[in-house]
């Protein structure tokens, strides 16, 4: 169910699940009745007690969510709450989950960071919108994503998105032009002084994974991020 799980800060526990918690998105072509069966299975998992996780629709942009009770899944690729159990949907890109400590409790924040994500900026939103609502000492746990030595690219490709966030430029393992997703969202989070607790393997070398690139029809893993009542 879980690839990786603990409790982060007192009460509050990070989360990236595996293939065993099944396909957990309603846009690949699953049956909607059996991912929301997952969906349930795992808020059961998660010890939510009756509570739901938060998805979004996501894009492929930078626009945060802000949370304020159970909505309609926001169109965003990030979302920040004060509590409500949220949840970040990938396979290949990076799943970034984040916690800060604000006036009245934590601040929880999740984003979506693929390819356009990185280069767009997704991550310092998410972190801009956590200090909005009052968060300090932010940190980041980065689940599995495709790595800098799988995702290759066209070169322009690189070329472009190296341009923004020079820590993505990579080689595949065979020589060929790549990015390295993962380095840049580091790079992102380090110049704002968020540490990163947690760093994920890659998606492509790994079954118990979602990967896009390994199985291109694929379901979705999760990153979570809840606190305990
Ligand atoms: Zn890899």
């Amino acid at each position: 169910m879980f690839w990786w799980r603990e409790e982060v800060r007192p009460g509050v526990t990070v989360a990236f699940t595996d293939t065993d918690a099944g396909n957990l998105a309603l846009h690949v072509g699953d049956d909607a009745g059996d991912v929301m069966a997952r969906r349930a299975r795992l808020e059961t998992a998660s010890g939510l007690g009756g509570r739901s996780f938060q998805y979004m629709s996501q894009v492929h942009g930078n626009a945060v969510a802000f949370i304020d009770g159970t909505a309609e899944a926001p169109t965003a690729d990030a979302m920040v709450s004060t509590g409500q159990p949220l949840a970040v949907m990938v396979a290949d890109c990076v799943p970034v989950v984040l916690a800060g400590d604000g006036a009245a409790g934590p601040v929880l924040g999740v984003a979506h960071a693929g390819r356009p994500g990185v280069a767009s900026g997704v991550v310092p939103a998410v972190v801009a919108e956590m200090r909005e609502r009052g968060a300090q000492d932010i940190a980041a746990w980065i689940g599995p994503s495709i790595c800098g030595k799988c995702y290759e690219v066209p070169e322009a490709l690189r070329a472009d998105v190296a341009a923004t966030v020079p820590a993505t430029w990579a080689e595949t393992s065979w020589g060929t032009p790549a990015l390295d997703l993962p380095a840049g969202v580091r790079a992102q989070l380090g110049a704002l002084g968020v540490p990163v607790e947690y760093s994920g393997g890659c998606t492509k070398d790994t079954e118990a994974l979602f990967s896009y690139r390994r199985q291109q029809q694929t379901g979705r893993f999760a990153g979570l991020i809840w606190t305990h009542d």
